[in-house]
């Protein structure tokens, strides 16, 4: 039932020599500021149909950052942000060099969806509510519709059971099932995680490191902001080590977390893994 939307047409050829699929989102020079402090420079991201990428590297490195600018919660300062668009083939172009219009960061925000660190949920609204508000409100859909796609996707998580609960009935990695539901009733064409599991107590991690691996397998399109490095290694077709607002180090996620060649990435992962 949560099948992510498909069709992408095949791109040039990957390492192995077999075709890539093209890329759903290219980043390109992305850069942003908070006043003086300057956080993000020179951004280079690309993501392919059905790949996760992870993003790691220390606390403060921009990495929350860039997910907030793909999903249109931060406007960057330049940069360009292209989401190709498989079923009318026209390819939504953002450049934050110039000025972008208004649509255009709307029909960003539509293309993702984001999974918070502390869920978000609506605290005076239901689970079941919480689900439904964006496909009902945001995206018209029936009502009758989105209740039935929000009983399906909830039973698939293990919260059928808790559709009438509020989000303070619920533990955290109770809550964090229903952000990912949540975001997936959008069926969004990427999946943002910003750091899905720092917020939870440790036996709860594990059940939701499990939904969103399930949600790889199944062919989703991720991007996900994680210190959980095992997790990234399994889940992960590209690692993207961050530090001090640049990309320091890209690649297979074997490579990258098994074998850093820079010795910044080395030190992180020693640390965490
Ligand atoms: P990470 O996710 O790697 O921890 P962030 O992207 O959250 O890093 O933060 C990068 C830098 O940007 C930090 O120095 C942080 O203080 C700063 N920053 C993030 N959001 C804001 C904001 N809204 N206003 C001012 N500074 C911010």
């Amino acid at each position: 039932p949560t099948s992510p939307p498909s069709g992408a047409p095949s791109g040039e050829p990957g390492r192995d020599g077999r075709p890539q699929p093209k890329p759903v989102l290219s980043v390109r020079n992305l850069a942003k500021a908070f006043g003086s402090n300057v956080v993000l420079r020179d951004i280079d991201l690309d993501v392919r149909r059905g790949n996760v990428v992870a993003l790691i590297g220390p606390s403060g490195s921009g990495k929350t950052t860039v997910l907030r600018s793909l999903n249109g919660l931060e406007t960057p300062d330049a940069g360009t942000v292209t989401f190709a668009d498989t079923a009318t083939g026209k390819d939504l172009a953002l450049n934050f060099s110039a000025k972008v219009a208004k649509k255009d960061i709307s029909d960003l925000r539509d293309r993702s969806a984001m999974v918070f660190q502390h869920y978000n949920l609506f605290p005076h609204m239901t689970v079941l509510q919480n689900v439904i508000e964006g496909p009902v409100q945001v995206q018209k859909r029936k009502r009758a519709e989105a209740v039935a796609e929000a009983e399906k996707l909830l039973a698939r998580v293990g919260m059928a059971e808790k559709r009438d609960a509020y989000p303070f009935e619920l533990s955290g990695g109770q809550q964090q099932r229903v952000g990912i539901v949540r975001a997936l009733a959008l069926k969004p064409q990427l999946l943002l995680f910003d750091e899905p599991t720092s917020a939870l107590d440790p036996e709860l991690v594990g059940d939701v490191l499990g939904v969103i691996q399930e949600l790889a397998e199944e062919g989703w399109t991720m991007v996900i902001v994680t210190h959980e490095l095992a997790f990234a290694r399994q889940v992960a077709d590209e690692v993207i080590f961050m530090d001090g607002g640049v990309v320091v180090e890209r690649g297979p996620a074997a490579e990258v977390l098994r074998a850093p060649r820079q010795e910044r990435t080395r030190q992180f992962v020693r640390r965490l893994l």
